[in-house]
């Protein structure tokens, strides 16, 4: 069995941002050199997510707005988390609802999703650096 792992890093210049994340994992995929596997795209932050769907810029906005009505950024002052001196109480909630990692198959080299499977990274709370972990398994 072969192994691989790679870090991606992101600093969004935003508080909230979605990435299309899908072609640098399609290049780890690739540079593993694994036919048949499977590839964990997980957040290494609990104020960040990864997950799947449409790249579809409507979605994105419509996933903006039913997260704001979900839990809020402002005012701070609601949430007990922020009585630690933080700001991401929103953030943290945010980021359980949209998840932490994905796990796709890989078939022939190539991720195995359907047509309109996009892989995304999830920022709730940028403006640092921060990291998604490709690890991948097979052979
Ligand atoms: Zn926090």
């Amino acid at each position: 069995m072969k192994t691989y792992r790679k870090e991606l890093w992101f600093n969004t210049p935003t508080r909230r941002a979605f990435i299309n994340i899908t072609p640098q994992v399609t290049d780890c995929v690739r540079d593993s050199g694994i036919q048949e596997g499977m590839v964990l795209v997980n957040a290494m932050h609990i104020t960040a997510s990864v997950f799947i769907n449409d790249d579809e810029s409507g979605l994105h906005q419509d996933y903006e707005d039913w997260l704001e009505r979900l839990a809020p950024h402002e005012p701070i002052s609601q949430y007990r988390h922020n009585r630690t001196g933080e700001d991401n109480g929103d953030a943290h909630l945010k980021r359980q609802i949209m998840g932490r990692e994905v796990l796709v198959a890989i078939t022939q080299g190539k991720l195995d999703v359907g047509p309109w499977e996009q892989i995304f990274y999830g920022e709730f709370d940028g403006r640092r650096r921060k990291r998604v972990l490709v690890k991948i398994i097979g052979e």
